[in-house]
């Protein structure tokens, strides 16, 4: 069996560090075999993959979505996701809202914030976020709960730009934190960190870590 998953696993706990396997595209046998040594809490970007692994696995997995979500294609995991990571637009929270009381539930999400200095990645401006939670509409949405941040540095050697971004995110994180959701069980997550940055990550705040290479 795969001990290396092992050893992993405990420096994360020990940190109390939520570890989610990624999964995108790595065949059904491969996730077993994780979840055979105990993971629960896997990861997938695209819903189409979403929806196929979490027809074909075991009920008591926690799947998260960490890739961008289409607002037309949330009606598709709406019934069981367990945490999107990745929501970047008020009209994405209001479908997800929208989803989640016709199953009657309360779905977690994460507001992705654009850290990195790429063109290519989604994700809230410091301001857009700011705007939008200043905003009371959000208050109207009965079935999200906004429990934390994501972000993904730029993917770069350089250790100093990455540890800055992720800097950048845990202060902004805190700012937060501080101004709409003060009380201690709300907004308790930050999710960053992946293959090549999660230790960095970790140094700097992560409680969530997003890892596929490493593991599989
Ligand atoms: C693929 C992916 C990861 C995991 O990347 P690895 O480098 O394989 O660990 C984490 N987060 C997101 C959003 C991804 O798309």
């Amino acid at each position: 069996m795969n001990s290396r998953y092992k050893d992993f696993d405990e420096v994360l706990k020990k940190k109390a560090v939520l570890l989610v396997a990624v999964t995108k595209t790595r065949p059904n046998e491969a996730i077993l075999g994780l979840y055979n040594e105990g993971q629960r809490d896997f990861g997938e970007n695209r819903v189409q993959e979403l929806r196929e692994k979490y027809v074909a696995l075991p009920k008591d997995i926690r799947w998260h979505l960490i890739g961008h979500l289409q607002t037309n294609k949330v009606k598709y995991i709406a019934e069981w996701v367990h945490l999107v990571h990745s929501v970047d637009s008020l009209e994405l929270l209001k479908e997800i809202n929208r989803q989640a009381l016709k199953h009657n539930r309360i779905i977690s999400c994460l507001l992705q914030i654009f850290i990195a200095d790429e063109t290519t990645k989604f994700g809230f401006t410091k301001q857009e976020v700011i705007k939008m939670l200043d905003d009371a509409e959000l208050n109207n949405f009965k079935n999200i709960k906004i429990a934390g941040l994501m972000g993904m540095a730029t993917n770069t050697n350089d250790e100093g730009k990455v540890r800055n971004e992720f800097k950048s995110l845990k202060e902004l994180f805190l700012e937060i934190k501080e101004k709409y959701y003060p009380s201690t069980e709300n907004f308790t997550k930050l999710s960053m960190g992946m293959s090549g940055d999660y230790l960095i990550a970790i140094e700097e705040g992560a409680t969530i870590v997003r890892i596929g290479s490493l593991l599989f």
